[in-house]
């Protein structure tokens, strides 16, 4: 069923503050408590550059062979000229990966390897420092509560129930160890499940069936089909909490793998024939998976329009309290966005501590018009002291939206839709969505 879609305009007007408790380190705090004007970023740019062919050899070179000059980038157009890595130079395959560290591996910065979720091929591996993952956790929890809009003093496990379509963080992490033998490893998703318990206490919802256990292996000699949705949860807590008096109820948040969430509702609760009337209900998805086509996995394809309508047929939720994030390995900027009743889409923003390119899918040269098509290329500063990510060119098709401004909820920054991943072409990447089930 489509429905006729009406979005209530948000205004940002209330600046979003991280506090001490949820994020302790103080310099990271202050980035992110800050807004970025063009002149700032670009001064802050020629730092990292000038860092990057100081500490790196391999960028040293290849400025050298894209004539990069400094002097050059004055404007916030010339941020183009910064020489980019494009996401495929991540891959394992490639064998790049540890010339891409601008700090030694057995340096105590070095914290981890950050590895994209492939269940075969070829997964990235970006090194990440202490800094850089909490600055990819405080850019996640400052998306989180600028884009889901529950109030920010009940955005806890006091005032939010929060269940997750997702298995759990330890969980995640040994499936990681199963995609590349190097070490330390963490998955890019469990690093990011693991940033929203700083704010909340998620259920993780997908569930280890002993019964179905023994069945699998007797039938496949595998695992994989013992795992299910903990359905029985979701509604006995929803059906808890809703017979509870209106000011003891708690706001039901929901979050995690878009496939999964769309099998519960589109099995399981139209089945059993269950439609929840949960207005104080949010629902987030991430990673992806749109297109059906999510790296090696393939189910049929989730139509946005659709997807937004189940949510609220079958949860009862607004429609503004429906969100999409997207982020990618490479890069510690996570983008949160609001649905567009005008672009039947999910319209995503540039934070102040990033800026945005859309480079042509054949020339990449950079576009500048709204309703241009091409790769997103995203640039930041910070979060990016052990890797060279400061500009990192990724495989997914992008439309511009806008400049400087979002035109429906005033949001300062670039903003733009994402058309999805670019299929057959060389280097399809992956990125942050569980797929191995
Ligand atoms: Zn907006």
């Amino acid at each position: 069923m489509i429905i006729i879609i009406k979005i209530l305009i948000l205004k940002w007007c209330i600046i979003i503050k991280i506090s001490h408790e949820v994020v302790q380190n103080e310099k990271i705090r202050t980035i992110v408590n800050s807004a970025y004007e063009d002149k700032e970023f670009i001064s802050l740019m020629k730092g990292i550059m000038m860092e990057s062919i100081e500490s790196n050899s391999f960028y040293k070179e290849f400025a050298i062979k894209e004539k990069f000059n400094m002097d050059d980038l004055n404007q916030i157009e010339d941020l183009a000229l910064i020489p980019f890595i494009t996401t495929t130079t991540f891959k394992e395959s490639t064998g790049m990966f540890k010339e891409l560290l601008k700090i030694p591996l057995e340096s105590p910065e070095f914290k981890t390897w950050n590895v994209s979720s492939c269940t075969t091929g070829d997964p990235s591996l970006v090194g990440r420092s202490l800094d850089d993952l909490e600055f990819l956790a405080s850019m996640t929890i400052k998306c989180i509560y600028e884009f889901i809009p529950i109030p920010m003093e009940e955005h806890n496990q006091y005032g939010t129930i929060s269940m997750n379509f997702s298995p759990n963080v330890t969980f995640l992490n040994r499936i990681a160890m199963r995609y590349t033998d190097l070490r330390p490893v963490k998955l890019y998703t469990s690093t990011l499940n693991e940033i929203t318990t700083k704010i909340t206490k998620p259920k993780y919802l997908i569930k280890f069936f002993i019964f179905k256990a023994f069945k699998e292996i007797i039938k496949r000699r595998s695992l994989v089909g013992a795992f299910g949705i903990n359905a029985k949860y979701v509604i006995k807590t929803i059906n808890k909490n809703s017979s509870k008096p209106d000011d003891k109820q708690k706001n039901i948040s929901i979050g995690g793998s878009l496939q999964l969430l769309n099998t519960f509702m589109n099995k399981y609760l139209k089945e059993a024939n269950i439609n929840f009337d949960l207005p104080d209900s949010y629902i987030t998805t991430g990673g992806g998976g749109w297109s059906g086509h999510k790296s090696q996995l393939k189910y049929p394809p989730i139509e946005k329009t659709q997807f937004v309508s189940d949510c609220i047929e079958f949860f009862g939720t607004k429609i503004e309290n429906i969100t999409d994030m997207y982020g990618f390995t490479e890069t510690p900027i996570v983008f949160g966005s609001h649905w567009s009743d005008k672009y039947q889409n999910f319209i995503f923003h540039c934070p102040p501590q990033a800026r945005i390119i859309i480079r042509d899918m054949n020339t990449l040269d950079p576009l500048r018009n709204v309703g241009d098509k091409g790769f997103l290329e995203v640039l930041t500063p910070f979060g990016v002291a052990a890797s060279l990510n400061h500009a990192v060119l990724v495989d997914d098709l992008v439309e511009l939206v806008s400049k400087n401004k979002c035109h429906e909820c005033d949001y300062e920054g670039d903003t733009f839709i994402v058309q999805g991943r670019i299929e057959d072409k060389e280097g399809l990447g992956c990125s942050s969505l569980v797929e191995w089930i």
